[in-house]
């Protein structure tokens, strides 16, 4: 019998997820955004939940290869465009739309050799700091496409640094208008947060594209204020393993690497077939909530390469054999929203579905 640990990705939860986001746009276009193979679920593992999509946005140009090689014949976009000159014989070749966020991204495309004009996504950077031009060079990168034969349509595009905190969007917002005032052009703007928090409000947020990722993949891109489940969002990704072992304690018996934890009284504990090789997060400390047989209990003691120990207090009947659920959906309707675990170990779920190791057998669901 291989290791008892798998990973399911839920192709209906993703399509769920995904109808929320177009739900919250009811207008707009939806880019499911797969970078970073699909935040962990896999690109080709995700696609089928995911096809409703009017285009898949992602960074990597041997992820836009994947995406092209299932079939998918609509938009792919590019979120940071291209890293060097050649790589707008990729675009050419596959039809992909890019992100222009510097001037040398311009220069190349009006090197570039090709008889189909290209669609661009001209970056403003609206006060984040990371990709995009400033506002007072905006319109000057516009006019300078605009008068490039090898392009097409150029929609503008932002990113929010605060969609998901108490800060929002409205500063960003009011840079991208005037910054964008008068030019033609579709919009984009929303990230998750963004989608779910302003774009029932916002018309500016959801015009044109929203380019959700986490919440496609059923995580709250704002929890602990609001949770995946109050969002209306369902798991993607369920991790889970089984028990091997239990141990019997009797006070003052210490369990795992550097005996962090100490029972206080007699307890039983449980061994599971997951650790830090797997992508459970090793900074994770005693009392990150976990499923036993569905019963949520709690980790005790460190997290090893290959295994965690979990307290039996409240599931008397666990043995070798039980499933445990270190996230997603448990048996007979239980759930442990991957968030609550992240919290516990100081991250987001966006670190943790991505930190799926390759190891884990993972199937589609
Ligand atoms: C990753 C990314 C997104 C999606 O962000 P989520 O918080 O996962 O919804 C949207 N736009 C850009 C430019 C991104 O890089």
């Amino acid at each position: 019998m291989p290791r008892p640990i798998e990973a399911l990705i839920h192709t209906d939860a993703l399509a769920h997820n995904l109808r929320r986001a177009r739900a919250a746009a009811p207008d707009a276009k939806v880019w499911a955004v797969v970078k970073a193979n699909a935040y962990g679920h896999g690109i080709e593992r995700a696609y089928a939940g995911l096809a409703g999509a009017d285009g898949f946005a992602l960074l990597d140009l041997a992820e836009a290869e994947r995406v092209r090689a299932l079939g998918w014949r609509g938009p792919v976009l590019l979120l940071e465009g291209c890293f060097e000159a050649r790589d707008l014989e990729t675009c050419s070749r596959l039809d992909l739309w890019h992100a222009v966020h510097h001037e040398a991204q311009i220069d190349w495309l009006a090197a570039h050799k090709t008889n189909r004009p290209m669609r661009v996504f001209l970056k403003l950077n609206s006060g984040m700091n990371r990709l995009g031009f400033r506002p007072a060079a905006f319109r000057a990168a516009w006019q300078r496409l605009s008068g490039l034969t090898q392009v097409d349509e150029i929609t503008l595009m932002t990113h929010f640094a605060d969609a998901d905190g108490a800060a929002g969007i409205a500063e960003a917002v009011a840079v991208f208008e005037r910054a964008t005032e008068d030019l033609p052009g579709e919009r984009s703007l929303a990230n998750s947060a963004a989608t779910l928090r302003f774009a029932p409000s916002e018309t500016t947020v959801r015009a044109d594209w929203v380019r959700p990722g986490i919440m496609v993949y059923g995580s709250s891109p704002d929890f602990p204020a609001q949770s995946a489940a109050g969002w209306g969002l369902r798991p993607a990704m369920t991790l889970r393993a089984r028990l091997i072992g239990t141990q019997d304690l009797q006070p003052g018996d210490a369990v795992g690497y550097g005996s962090s934890f100490r029972a206080a009284a007699p307890m039983r504990i449980g061994v599971v077939a997951c650790g830090y090789a797997d992508g459970y997060p090793r900074v994770a400390p005693t009392g990150t909530p976990v499923l036993v047989d569905g019963v949520r209990t709690r980790t005790v003691g460190r997290v090893s390469m290959d295994m965690i120990t979990v307290d039996l207090g409240p599931v008397p009947g666990a043995a070798v054999g039980s499933e445990v659920t270190l996230w997603g959906e448990g048996p007979d309707g239980a759930s442990l929203a991957i968030d609550e675990v992240a919290a516990s170990a100081g991250t987001v779920g966006y670190e943790l579905m991505c930190a799926l190791a390759p190891r884990v057998p993972t199937r589609v669901a």
